[in-house]
């Protein structure tokens, strides 16, 4: 026979597990233990010289297990999988995905330093770029939705501060107006700002897509980000974050993980494990879901406007840029109800089958009211800009029968009101 390379979905229940380890069990257990017995002190010496880069690994030598805040068995393996995803050589697994974002952040930008990045961002990333790191003296330049690759390059030209640039960091599709970013234009750019001794990193949170419909890595990126609060877990009953990257860069990335202590627990990583065996059957009804679901709500009377990867139009921008990285449209529809505010919470209110709640991913459905929920601490000129309405309800798709959330939606739209007259949309 001929050697056969197994596709990530076929190795999700095996890889980097050994039964014999673990008495036999099919299962890797928890480990939930704090610290692990060292068979001699030289043992011990040798596994703190590599943890904490005192020397460099011997041939075939590996980190032995030290305290579960350096390394564990469930934080390992969960890493091992994660990586065949998006084919990277290193992961980082850690207790949010806030936790994931501001640590990248912290780590590679230091006082002086430019950050910039695309709009919209997720509220909390948002407000860790425009709030928190100015504080400490990094500045920051937000890119506006639909700027060409040369309108960044030269807003990063004319911010006088090219030398300084040293991350891009940016969200495809955003969150939660499905905006896309060109992943490859973005990393050409942080190679043209890069200097011999300083390179410019290309940072990209995946959350959306990933990891089954996007591989950012495979466009030039340093970074993958996600929130594996969502489709990674996927059932809305825990909080993670993962960062994927070369070893260079996450070496560095596990050593600040290391000294803030933000790792992931070892019952929240046997929790992915056992999410992980389903992420790419999940993701596919949902994905399959949404398709049926945009088709109906991009019919109906009482939408105005479907943002869904979906149904994009051939020969835009934003369709060739979908063509060239998305393998798939996922399963997040963000629309625009006839009407304003009110009008988009009667929708919301009326719903029966899926859940008036913020978060995405989880096999249940979930709608929320971006303008006010998610996006909330955003100026009203930035929340136009971005084109976050009055009216735009975001919707994640889960894994019901397509056919029961079309006729929830459509319930629903049906105690919706008629706007009483013209209202000031932004
Ligand atoms: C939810 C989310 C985050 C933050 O992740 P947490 O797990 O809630 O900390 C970051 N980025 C995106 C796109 C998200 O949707």
């Amino acid at each position: 026979m001929k050697p056969h390379e197994f596709q990530p979905e076929s190795l999700m229940m095996t890889h980097g597990y050994k039964p014999e380890l673990s008495e036999g069990a099919i299962k890797c257990p928890i480990f939930q233990t704090s610290t692990f017995v060292f068979k001699t002190a030289e043992e011990g010496k040798a596994f703190f010289e590599i943890a904490y880069g005192l020397r460099d690994k011997k041939p075939k030598e590996e980190l032995g297990l030290i305290y579960s805040r350096i390394n564990n068995p469930n934080l390992e393996i969960l890493e091992n999988r994660l990586c065949l995803w998006d084919k990277a050589e290193d992961c980082a697994v850690f207790e949010s995905g806030m936790s994931a974002i501001s640590t990248v952040l912290l780590e590679f930008l230091k006082p002086g330093d430019l950050l910039v990045f695309t709009s919209p961002l997720y509220g909390g990333t948002d407000h860790f770029i425009n709030h928190f790191l100015p504080s400490i003296g990094v500045d920051v330049l937000g890119i506006e939705p639909n700027q060409t690759i040369n309108d960044i390059k030269t807003a990063i030209a004319e911010s006088g501060k090219a030398d300084k640039l040293a991350m891009i960091y940016l969200e495809t599709p955003a969150n939660p107006t499905n905006a896309l970013v060109d992943i490859e234009g973005v990393a050409e750019l942080s190679e043209y700002f890069s200097a011999s001794d300083r390179k410019v990193l290309t940072a990209v949170d995946n959350t959306y897509m990933g990891p089954i419909w996007q591989h950012p890595l495979e466009f030039g990126a340093d970074l993958v980000l996600y929130s594996a609060t969502k489709y990674i877990g996927g059932h809305s009953d825990l909080i993670a974050g993962a960062v994927l990257g070369s070893k260079e860069v996450m070496s560095r990335i596990k050593v600040l993980r290391t000294f803030l202590g933000n790792m992931i627990s070892p019952n929240t990583a046997w929790l992915l494990l056992r999410s992980l065996e389903t992420l790419k059957v999940r993701m596919t009804q949902q994905t399959n879901n949404a398709q049926k679901v945009a088709s109906f709500l991009n019919e109906h009377d009482k939408i105005e406007r479907v943002n869904y990867l979906g149904l994009l139009e051939e020969g835009t921008s934003q369709y060739k840029i979908y063509k060239k990285q998305c393998s798939a449209p996922g399963a997040m529809i963000t629309v625009n109800v006839k009407g304003g505010e009110q009008q988009a919470f009667e929708f919301l209110n009326g719903l029966k089958l899926v859940k008036l709640a913020v978060s995405l991913g989880g096999t249940e459905s979930l709608a929320q009211h971006p303008g006010t929920m998610t996006h909330a601490g955003i100026s009203p000129e930035e929340k136009a800009k971005m084109e976050i309405s009055e009216n735009t309800v975001r919707i994640s798709i889960g894994v019901e029968d397509a056919q029961d959330i079309i006729w929830d939606l459509q319930q629903a739209l049906v105690l919706v009101n008629e706007p009483k007259k013209e209202l000031a949309y932004s």
